[in-house]
């Protein structure tokens, strides 16, 4: 059986920023569904477009256009061996559709690690938050700041704040986040793949604590 992760939890609770430490260390893609909405605008495709209207408010993109796309993902070469999940799925629909996918290709998901933090810490990190133009590295200006302002520290790429971070839009993410993805923690823990994660803590703290829940101490 090939294994995936599905990382679960409020924008802002730190999903992109663990995702990326846990696909390295386990060798595996992370697959955020995201960040390929914002390279499809970047490169002014069909895609990326249609998904924009809905960005730019804090709406989810249509389940019809994001299970095709993660499909179309998932299905190339460098997730044979397993991927992690960082943004999708968001609702009961596209749970249903990746369980199908899975089920089709062999695969299952080995654990949804879901990471919870407070509503006030999660205005503060999303509005203070930075992101790099080129590969979506997350910075914070107070708890996580880049070495040179304005600069990512692995790629040398500009640091922005996302359309989608200014204190309005985040707050109608949070509601939308509440009222659709919410429900996916019990779909998870009903089938007892959900661990649960305290997001409030310093960065590497909830890295230590998901490498021991995950099992992957060195
Ligand atoms: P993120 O980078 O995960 O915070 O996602 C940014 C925005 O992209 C979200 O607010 C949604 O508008 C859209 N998006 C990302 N993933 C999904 C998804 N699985 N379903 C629907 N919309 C999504």
């Amino acid at each position: 059986m090939i294994n995936f992760y599905v990382f679960l939890g409020p924008p802002g609770a730190g999903k992109g920023t663990q995702a990326k430490v846990v696909a390295s260390r386990l060798g595996i893609p992370q697959i955020s569904s995201g960040d390929i909405f914002r390279e499809n605008l970047k490169m002014k495709t069909e895609l990326g477009e249609r998904a924009n209207k809905y960005i730019k408010i804090g709406e989810l993109v249509p389940d019809d256009i994001t299970i095709a796309m993660i499909n179309e993902r998932l299905s190339r070469a460098d997730c044979a061996g397993g991927a992690i999940l960082d943004g999708f799925p968001r609702t009961p629909a596209q749970a249903e559709a990746l369980d199908r996918f899975l089920m089709e290709n062999k695969s299952q998901i080995k654990k949804v690690p879901y990471i919870k933090v407070s509503e006030a810490e999660l205005i503060s990190r999303l509005t203070e938050r930075l992101t790099c133009r080129a590969e979506g590295h997350i910075f914070h200006k107070r708890f996580n700041p880049p070495k040179v302002p304005g600069v990512c520290d692995y790629d040398g790429s500009e640091l922005y704040q996302r359309e989608d971070d200014k204190p309005d839009t985040v707050k109608h993410r949070i509601n939308v986040y509440e009222e659709q993805t919410q429900p996916l923690v019990d779909y998870y823990h009903q089938r007892s793949l959900l661990i649960e994660i305290d997001g409030n803590q310093p960065i590497d703290q909830v890295t230590d604590d998901l490498v021991n829940l995950l099992d992957l101490a060195v």
